[in-house]
C-alpha cells in the first residue's frame, strides 16, 4: 500500500505552466501508475469513511477519474459538473473568477434529488475558487454540500478557509 509520500513522489511538478512562476502539479503521472491509482482512491475513500454520502460529484475533467471511482468504491452515483457548453440539456450555470478571466460549471438539475448529500471532488485545491462554485451549483440545484475532498491541497493559497467560510469541511490526501 502506498503512503501519502509515495503518492506524492508520483505527482509531477512542471514549472512554468500555465504561466511563467506557477509550479503546476501533474497528476497524470499519479494516474497513470497502477498502485498510484489505488492508493489515491484508497486514501480517499479513507476521508470519505465517517462521511454519509449520497452521490459523488467531479469537476471536469480530473475530478472526473477520481470522482467516478470513489463514488464506484462508495456505491453511489456520479455527478459531472462540467465545463461550459457541454450539456445537451437545460443546464444552470456558476461562472466564477480564475486568476486570468472567468470560467463556468454547469449541471444538469435534473440529476440531483431533493436534500441528498452530495460530497464533492477535485484533484487540486488552491484558492477555492473553482470548488465554492461547484458547490453553489450543488446547492443551486437543492443538493446538500458540506463536504469537499482533493487529492492535492495547495494550503497557501488558503481554499481550505475560503471553503470552510461557506459551511465546506475540505479535506485533502497531501498538502
Ligand atoms: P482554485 O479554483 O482552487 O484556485 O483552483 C483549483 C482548480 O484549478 C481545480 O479545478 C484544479 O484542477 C485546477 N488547478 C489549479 N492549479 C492546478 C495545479 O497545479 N495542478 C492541477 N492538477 N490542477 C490545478
Amino acid at each position: 500500500t502506498p503512503t501519502a509520500s509515495d503518492l506524492k513522489a508520483l505527482v509531477r511538478a512542471v514549472p512554468d505552466f500555465p504561466a511563467t512562476g506557477i509550479l503546476f502539479r501533474d497528476v497524470t503521472t499519479l494516474m497513470s501508475d497502477g498502485a498510484g491509482l489505488a492508493g489515491a482512491i484508497d486514501a480517499l475513500a479513507a476521508l470519505a469513511a465517517d462521511l454519509s454520502v449520497d452521490a459523488v460529484a467531479g469537476i471536469e475533467a480530473r475530478g472526473f477519474i477520481f470522482g467516478a471511482a470513489l463514488a464506484q468504491r462508495l456505491g453511489t452515483g456520479f455527478i459531472p459538473l462540467r465545463k461550459a457548453g457541454k450539456l445537451p440539456v437545460p443546464a444552470m450555470a456558476e461562472d466564477y473568477a480564475l486568476e486570468y478571466g472567468e470560467a463556468r460549471l454547469e449541471l444538469d438539475p435534473t440529476i440531483i434529488r431533493a436534500g441528498q448529500s452530495v460530497l464533492l471532488l477535485d484533484d487540486l485545491l488552491a484558492t477555492g475558487g473553482t470548488a465554492l462554485a461547484a458547490a453553489r451549483l450543488l446547492r443551486r440545484a437543492g443538493a446538500h454540500c458540506t463536504h469537499a475532498l482533493f487529492v492535492i491541497d495547495l494550503p497557501d493559497l488558503g481554499g481550505m478557509t475560503a471553503l470552510s467560510e461557506q459551511g465546506i469541511e475540505g479535506r485533502a490526501v497531501m498538502a
